[in-house]
Parts: structure tokens; sequence; C-alpha cells
């Protein structure tokens, strides 16, 4: 009754097995030091090298570049455990799932040997960047290149064959701390034919199509990561309500808090569904584009408000720096921005409706 009930929740023995085990790493490694890194605004070393070790930098390469070779599935519902933990640790696998999820797809064979094996350890991560590489093309979608540009670990102005490729200061920002945001400024940067994603007559000027193509991913993956922080402010939200007692009654007797926890719960379940959905539609291969769309619409849009509902239920205390709450007032907002905003989301969504259903 129940897999009848929640075709798209349904986990195979596999996933139910990384995803506890995710979940696990998040309870005892993320959730008691996220904290500390937030507050500090410092990057989590010992998280990420512990990550390392659990191969969840390879979860979606293939097992013969030395990854795991899973599906967008098993890997959205990893985000979601690790995003519930911190979404700034699930930002340092997005950026590098993306860059290595072009990379399968695009890639020659010689750059996908080159790179993905040291990608899959974490030995290397990746970042993503798209450049204009012909000014007069008319549409001007397609004079963008994607090509491949390797830094020196740790420097700001790299030397030698890196020289050009410069990274400024990190950007302050409201949350999302620990991981750092930043520019990549190329000011004389030559790019070897060689380094253009596919190569060079395969890869000039056909950014713009590769990019839309491992966004459609990315939206999976920053859907996941709402599922992943509304599902923790339910969390807050129900433990704190059931804690605090004022005027001699818990405030979860109070139908104005359950309406909140009711209306949160519901916000979770659907978004997770959505993002279960899109996710195993582009796995069997058919088209998920507006799918993806609005799983990430819905979950950013679900992460912000549980957050929010998550704030009010903790009264005062929820604006104090030592409650949980707090963080994820700060970080929620990134996920209706990255990948695509809300407005963008709404436009992919009515632009792809109206092709399906041309009359
Ligand atoms: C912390 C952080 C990390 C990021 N990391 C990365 C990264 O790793 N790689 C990367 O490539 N990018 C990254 N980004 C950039 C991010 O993807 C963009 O900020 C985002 O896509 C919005 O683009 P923009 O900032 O240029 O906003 P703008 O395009 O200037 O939009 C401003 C406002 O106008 C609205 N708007 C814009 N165009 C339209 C339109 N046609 N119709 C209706 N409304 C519109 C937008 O919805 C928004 O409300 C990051 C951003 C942040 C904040």
């Amino acid at each position: 009754m129940a897999v009848a009930a929640y075709p798209y929740t349904e986990k195979t023995d596999e996933q139910k097995a990384i995803t506890d085990m995710v979940h696990q790493f998040a309870d005892e490694q993320i959730l008691p030091n996220a904290e500390h890194y937030d507050h500090d605004d410092a990057f989590p070393e010992p998280i990420v090298e512990q990550m390392k070790e659990l191969g969840l930098f390879g979860v979606t390469i293939p097992e013969e570049y030395g990854g795991m070779g899973l599906d967008l599935t098993t890997y959205a519902m990893i985000v979601e455990e690790l995003s519930r933990g911190w979404i700034s640790i699930s930002g340092i696998v997005n950026t590098h799932f993306i860059g290595s999820y072009l990379l399968m797809k695009f890639g020659t064979e010689e750059q996908r040997q080159k790179y993905l094996p040291r990608m899959a350890t974490g030995e290397i991560r990746a970042a993503f960047v798209l450049v204009k590489t012909d000014p007069e093309a008319e549409p001007r979608h397609r004079g963008f290149t994607c090509f491949i540009a390797e830094k020196e670990p740790g420097v700001s102005e790299n030397k030698g064959a890196f020289a050009g490729l410069n990274v400024p200061p990190k950007i302050k920002k409201l949350g999302y701390k620990g991981v750092e945001s930043t520019e990549l400024v190329f000011d004389g940067y030559r790019c070897p034919a060689e380094n253009v994603l596919g190569g060079e007559q395969a890869g000039l000027n056909k950014g713009f199509a590769q990019m839309m193509d491992a966004l459609e991913v990315g939206r999976v993956n920053v859907a996941a990561r709402g599922v992943g922080i509304a599902q923790r402010a339910l969390e807050l939200g129900l433990a704190y309500a059931q804690q605090r007692k004022a005027f001699g009654k818990s405030i979860s007797e109070h139908q104005a808090i359950q309406f909140k926890l009711a209306d949160m719960a519901t916000q979770v379940d659907a978004a997770r569904l959505l993002t279960l959905r899109a996710a195993r539609l582009k796995d069997a291969g058919e088209r998920s584009d507006l799918e993806a769309g609005m799983a990430k619409l819905f979950a950013s849009e679900a992460g912000r408000f549980c957050v929010e509902e998550c704030l009010r239920i903790h009264g005062g205390y929820g604006y104090s720096k030592e409650y949980e709450v707090e963080r994820l007032y700060r970080d929620a907002p990134l996920l209706l921005i990255g990948e695509g905003t809300s407005e963008i989301q709404r436009m992919v969504i009515g632009r792809k409706l109206l092709q399906r259903h041309k009359i």
C-alpha cells in the first residue's frame, strides 16, 4: 500500500543504504559543527575530508572513471540529506556535480580521462564558467563557449600555464557562509584549443546550449537543497513547538501553531515529490525541462516559507544566533537565486507549457 501511494519517494535498497548513511553523517558531523563554521565564515575542511572518504564527490561519475555511477534520483536524495545538515556543504558538491556533468556529457574522452578520476575522489573540485567568445554572434546565445581552466591550489593570482586567471577576494554574504563565493577574472588568459569543452570543432560557440542542459540537472539539484532546508525547518519547528511553554501550556496546543506545522509539512512533501519526479524523468531519458523548473521554483520557495514559519514558531529566540533557525533564515534565500531566479523559472515553465500545448 505504502509503495503504491508514494511512487516517487520509494527507495531501492541501495538508495536507502546510502541516504541512511548520509543522514547519519549530517546528524553526527555536519549539524554539530555547522554553527561554528557559519559564525566564523570558515571553510569546513574536516567535513570535506570526510566527504571525500565517503566518495560523495564521485556520486554521479561513472565507475570507469572511479565514481559510484549513481543516477540523478539517488544524487537528489543525497543532496537533500546534506542540505538538511547545512546548505553550504551541499553547495560544495553542487558546482562540482555540474562541472562533472558537463565533462561527462560534452567532454572529449581525453578530457574525461584527464579530469574525472581526480574529481571522483575530490582531489580537484569544479566550478563552472561560461564566456562570450563571439561578441558579434546573432542570435547572441550562439556566441558562448565552455572551456576547462585549471588553477593553482590556494592562490589568488595564477602564474605559468594558468597565468591570466585571477581570483579576487571572496564576496561577503548574508548566509551560505563557510564556502567561498567569488568572481573568476580572466585577463590575458590563453586557453589551449584542447581545453574547449568537447574540443575546438565540436565545442566552440556551443557553450550556451551545453550550459542550459547542465542547468536542467542543476535545477533538480537546487530543488533537492530546498527540500533539505525545508525538512530541517520542519524538524526544528516540530521540536520547539512542543518544548516551549507559555502561560502554562505548550505552544503546540495552539491551533495557529498546528496550522503552521501543517502547511510546512505539506510544502516539504510536495517539494520532495516534484523534485523526485523531475529526477526520475531525467534518469528515464524523458523530457524534464518543465518538471525541473517546477521543482526548483516550488522547492526553493518551500525552503524560504518553511524557514520563516519556523522562525515565527521560535518567537524571539528565532532571532538569536543561539538557535539554528537563525542560520537557516540567512541561508534559504540563496536558493531563490542560484540556477535561475524564481522569476526566470516561471518564464521557463510558461514557455515550455506553451510549447507542449501548442494549438
Ligand atoms: C552565493 C551565490 C553563489 C553563486 N554561485 C554561482 C556559480 O557557482 N556559478 C554561476 O554561474 N553563478 C553563480 N551565482 C550567480 C547566480 O546564478 C545569479 O546571481 C542568478 O542567476 C541571478 O542572476 P543576476 O544576479 O545576474 O540577476 P539579474 O539577472 O540582474 O536579475 C535581477 C532581478 O531581475 C529579475 N529578472 C532578470 N531578468 C528577468 C526577465 N527576463 N524577466 C523577469 N525578471 C527578470 C530577476 O528575477 C531578479 O529578480 C551565484 C550567486 C550567488 C548569490
